[in-house]
């Protein structure tokens, strides 16, 4: 016990700064966050841009720590991929979703679909899709209900095992969309390799329509390919009015962003709907 005592006295004092005990307070933090129950999910609607009609929405997730506040996933999900704390929280971002979609279907609130974000880990775990189809069956969801979404990074991992993975879901009648579209270094040889359904086009190609013209080359040639090859195109990180007009009239499926709605707590989900089906 004194040789233990020892050491822990030596690891805190040795070579480490506050960032790193830092970091360790919040890795604990995170440790006791789901046991605690201190995740909340938010919810982004996605629109059609003709009629405004909810098609869906995606899945946010936040952290309501006591002292700290409401923490961005941009602050903790890096830190829950390194720890693998991840594949936990992913569990249970899934079937809280799918169990939200049940809750909104009870109370005659209509959301016809509901997107989740996975991580590179969670892509490892073997019980990926079992863990999605039993989250579904718990829920009593259609699996056609769910949009999981990808990134370039993650499917470029381990290419191969990736695409086995993908077809099971698909066999599964999850729909598929990659995240951050145009952003990766091989974004066009992806939709070859992957069999995607959807193809989120990054929030850094919306910014600068319609001024900017790169942007518009590149929103343009993104969206007209993805038609041709017959994906659904959604758009995010839609903020103005011109974005959405030069969207709609290139021929985006759904639109995604501050214009419409930020992501909403679960309860404030139905007063949106109403929002936007009369503007
Ligand atoms: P993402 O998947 O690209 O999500 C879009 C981000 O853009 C969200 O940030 C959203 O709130 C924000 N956003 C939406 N509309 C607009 C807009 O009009 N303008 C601007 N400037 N931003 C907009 P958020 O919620 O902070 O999430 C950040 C990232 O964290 C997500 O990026 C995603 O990669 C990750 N994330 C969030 N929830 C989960 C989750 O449940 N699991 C995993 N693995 N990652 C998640
Ligand atoms: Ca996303
Ligand atoms: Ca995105
Ligand atoms: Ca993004």
């Amino acid at each position: 016990a004194k040789e233990q005592g020892k050491n822990t006295f030596q690891f805190f004092n040795a070579d480490m700064n506050s960032q790193t005990v830092e970091r360790l307070l919040l890795e604990n933090a995170l440790r006791q966050a789901l046991e605690k129950g201190e995740f909340e999910l938010h919810y982004q609607p996605q629109l059609s841009p003709l009629r405004g009609e909810l098609l869906g929405v995606e899945t946010l997730i936040r952290w309501r720590h006591p002292q700290l506040g409401l923490v961005s996933p941009v602050r903790f999900i890096p830190l829950a991929e390194e720890t693998g704390l991840i594949k936990q929280i992913g569990a249970w971002v899934l079937r809280e979703a799918c169990l939200q979609m049940a809750r909104w279907d009870a109370q005659g609130v209509h959301v016809p679909r509901v997107a989740v974000n996975l991580s590179a880990r969670q892509f490892e775990q073997a019980d990926l899709v079992s863990m999605i189809d039993g989250a579904l069956e718990a829920a009593g969801i259609d699996a056609s209900r769910l949009e999981v979404e990808l990134t370039e990074s993650l499917l470029m991992q381990k290419p191969e095992e990736a695409v086995l993975v993908l077809r099971q879901l698909k066999a599964l009648g999850v729909t598929l969309a990659l995240d951050d579209f145009g952003t990766g270094y091989s974004s066009l040889s992806m939709l070859k390799r992957f069999p995607l359904d959807t193809l989120k086009i990054d929030r850094s190609f919306v910014e600068g329509l319609p001024g900017d013209d790169d942007s518009v080359a590149i929103a343009q040639a993104i969206v007209a390919m993805a038609r041709k090859l017959r994906y659904t195109v959604v758009a995010e990180g839609v903020e103005t009015a011109a974005q959405s007009a030069f969207l709609r009239d290139n021929g985006c499926n759904a639109l995604q962003g501050y214009l419409f709605s930020r992501p909403l707590p679960a309860a404030e989900l139905p007063a949106c709907i109403d929002r936007l089906a009369v503007a």
